[in-house]
């Protein structure tokens, strides 16, 4: 097997690894790039398969589709239903800011109907099987095979547990692959266990319930939305939070939410035996700010800020020295409003005045990908020859490389580069 990492090189984001043998070739994602800009990969692949919705793995299914209407695309069910609607929302956003229509729905519907909802492959000289993963509804790891020998692609995985979703079983995956291509998000760290955050979490809820306070929790639309707003539903309902104005303003989020009803058999045991666990008793779905009743807890998009519901939010709320932003990711944009509230107190409004910030601003991070002691225990319980480690920033890659190459032997390609198997 000849492997080519197209994408997701030495950085997080535009995710596509070509597999190819003597008799087909497949690309294992189709992302864009974090910027939302799309790299122009070969679009002769016999089948692409998708690990899991985010864009970055998916994103440039459009470009795909657009020159090759024969296309085959592979995927779980629930991850087809959740890239369209993340494709037509980005669509739309990207139409929007170019003024221009270069997608329409049309080029999403395209996609869906090039799309097999199928977990395993034939080829004529290689099969592919899917793993479930963790880190999000519907996410896979992908296992490769041709005359005898293996190649696992980790996709973005997560061994934990969360609240909503039981993480990936590495006793279901293959021992002694000959190639390991992992994620090295969190190559260089380690997080504390999730009840910690969790329970982190609920502190700093409560503590700024009790002084009347609003919250804000900006966070993307699919799987940690939806994870957040039951984690504050469940509170609720047992009595950990007190009864507040709890809302999600997220029409994107919403529409996600709908598939993860229709899919509860994905998530966890008790969220799997109710009726429609994410149709929640406390917290409301709301279309626009002006439906808040204060003081309220408000999860809501854009994660970094941008625009929409969290940022007109950060406006409101960030002057009021009661008030809390809650920031679920370690990451965030340099030009974002949220790393500036954060960082320099201080942040630039639409309208262009300095707003300062007063609010308390804490970040849990709660994260679905795999730290580093995840990423050693994936390496050292599947014995693979070869690992590639992808989808991470170069001091990433580096710190995890030093802690695995005792184990195996380590390889942090370049864009293009090609690892012979
Ligand atoms: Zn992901």
């Amino acid at each position: 097997m000849k492997i080519r990492v197209l994408g997701g090189a030495r950085e997080v984001g535009g995710s596509c690894i070509a597999v190819e043998t003597e008799n087909c070739k497949v690309a294992l994602d189709y992302g864009i790039k974090l910027d939302g800009v799309t790299d122009e990969y070969p679009k002769n692949f016999d089948a692409v398969i998708i690990s899991h919705a985010h864009l970055d793995h998916s994103g440039s299914l459009l470009r795909l589709t657009k020159v090759r209407k024969k296309q085959t695309i592979v995927g779980s069910r629930i991850t087809r239903d959740i890239t369209i609607d993340l494709l037509k929302d980005m669509i739309k956003i990207q139409n929007e800011k170019a003024g221009i229509v270069a997608f329409d729905d049309q080029a999403a519907n395209t996609v869906r109907d090039s799309w097999l909802t199928a977990e395993t492959l034939s080829l004529t000289d290689m099969n592919v099987t899917m793993y479930p993963a963790g880190h999000v509804a519907g996410a896979k790891m992908l296992g490769v095979s041709s005359e005898g020998k293996t190649v696992i692609y980790t996709g973005d995985f997560c061994i934990h547990d969360t609240e909503i979703l039981e993480g990936c079983n590495i006793n279901l995956l293959p021992r002694e692959p000959e190639l390991l291509i992992s994620e090295s998000t969190y190559g260089g760290k380690v997080r504390p266990p999730r009840d910690e955050l969790t329970r982190k979490f609920l502190v700093e809820v409560s503590g700024t319930m009790k002084r009347w306070g609003n919250i804000l929790i900006p966070t993307f639309a699919f799987h940690r939305s939806q994870e957040m707003a039951k984690r504050i539903d469940r509170a609720m309902q047992e009595g950990v939070l007190p009864n507040y104005n709890a809302y999600v303003i997220s029409k994107l989020g919403s529409k996600v939410t709908t598939h993860f009803n229709a899919y509860k058999q994905l998530f966890t045991k008790e969220i799997s035996q109710q009726e429609k666990p994410f149709d929640y008793k406390y917290v409301k779905y709301i279309e626009r700010t002006s439906e808040i009743e204060e003081p309220a807890i408000v999860v809501c998009t854009s994660g970094f800020g941008h625009a929409g519901a969290s940022l007109s939010l950060l406006e409101l709320w960030a002057e009021g020295e009661e008030n809390t932003v809650i920031l679920t990711s370690g990451f965030l944009p340099a030009d974002s409003p949220l790393r500036f509230a954060k960082e320099k107190r201080w942040f630039r409004a639409v309208e262009g005045d300095k707003i300062p910030v007063h609010a308390k601003i804490v970040t849990i991070e709660l994260s679905g990908h795999a730290d580093q002691i995840e990423l050693i225990e994936l390496v050292t319980k599947l014995k693979p020859k070869k690992t590639v480690l992808v989808h991470g920033d170069l001091p990433q890659a580096d710190a995890l490389s030093e802690k695995i190459s005792q184990l195996t032997e380590v390889c942090i390609p370049e864009k293009n580069e090609t690892i012979i198997v």
